[in-house]
């Protein structure tokens, strides 16, 4: 189990704002900002059940103001698998939309700073008041007075801006980050949309992963599998020696507790395991193949599985421990 307080370190870590109250659903002020929040089974009931309920109250009991939320900026960053393992920081380079300098702001005079216009309509259950968002100022309340030539219609303008982002270890493939209040600008008095960090998983050169554990095809010559040796392998943190046993066994499979992908929930870490396979050369010269030919009947190299080489799969050998 992840601890809370472990949970509440990551937490903090990516930089936690309680959210805005008073929010319209829809209206995008109840916001959870929190980077985890996509994490849906990570966190799961401990903090991602505030978003979307409470909600509702803004937007169907109406006179509250509603705070205008900007839009997200959505981006995607390519990351090694050592990155993934050992966690990493980015830069990313974003244009977002800020406010800018000298826009100034009034009342706005359709829904007089409400950011909400109220009808009366009548139905056969009686007259109804039912509020709707302000068209003219999109739930803000207030209208752009004056602005500089180069802003848009919301007084906005294009800013390139560096972010810093920390990626913890252990992301998967097509999961998102969010970095709270770095998507762009609202207009008025809003609060800024989010920066949305999807992540896309590079494919490694030797190494293929599988969950948390990662997979390496090891080819030893066949005298090497007879007379054992040792080998370099490709890990996430470097090169590692490991020793193969005289006696080696195509299909063997050697775990390397520790050595894959630390989990995401902070659980510890997946194994590196390391397939040997024994390369058969496809051609022989002369005194090979007769060696070979002399063997053929040879007792000693009759195949003799024991009941550990049949089920490789279930009996992994730790090199490691
Ligand atoms: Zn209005």
């Amino acid at each position: 189990m992840l601890s809370d307080d472990n949970k509440k370190a990551r937490y903090d870590q990516f930089g936690h704002q309680a959210f805005e109250g008073g929010g319209g659903f829809g209206g995008g002020s109840m916001n959870m900002d929190d980077i985890f929040s996509q994490f849906g089974d990570i966190f799961g009931g401990a903090f991602g059940g505030n978003g979307g309920f409470s909600g509702f109250s803004g937007g169907f009991g109406g006179g509250q103001q509603r705070r205008v939320k900007g839009s997200n900026l959505r981006i995607r960053v390519k990351l090694t698998l050592e990155e993934i393992a050992n966690g990493v920081e980015k830069k990313i380079k974003v244009k977002r939309k800020v406010q800018a300098e000298g826009t100034t702001y009034k009342t706005c005079s359709t829904c007089n700073g409400s950011g909400q216009v109220t009808r009366i309509t009548n139905t056969i259950l009686g007259r109804m008041q039912t509020a709707s968002t302000c068209t003219t100022c999109g739930g803000a309340g207030q209208m752009i007075d004056k602005k500089p030539a180069d802003a848009d219609a919301q007084g906005l303008i294009n800013k390139d801006e560096t972010i810093s982002v920390k990626i913890p270890a252990g992301v998967v493939d097509g999961m998102q980050l969010k970095v709270s209040g770095k998507g762009n600008d609202a207009p008025g008095h809003g609060i800024p949309g989010d920066l949305l960090v999807a992540i896309e998983e590079l494919n490694h050169d030797t190494l293929q992963r599988e969950g948390d554990n990662l997979h390496y095809d090891l080819y030893v010559s066949i005298s090497d599998a007879v007379l054992g040796t040792s080998k370099e392998i490709d890990t996430v943190t470097g090169k590692v020696r490991i020793k193969i046993d005289a006696g080696m066994q195509s299909g063997k499979i050697l775990r390397l507790r520790g050595k894959g992908i630390p989990s995401i929930n902070g659980y510890g870490k997946g194994d590196l395991l390391v397939h040997v396979n024994v390369w058969t050369p496809k051609t022989l010269n002369k005194i090979q193949k007769e060696f070979f030919e002399d063997m053929k009947d040879d007792e000693h190299f009759a195949p003799k599985p024991e009941e550990s080489d049949k089920s490789f799969f279930e009996k992994v050998k730790d090199m490691f421990s």
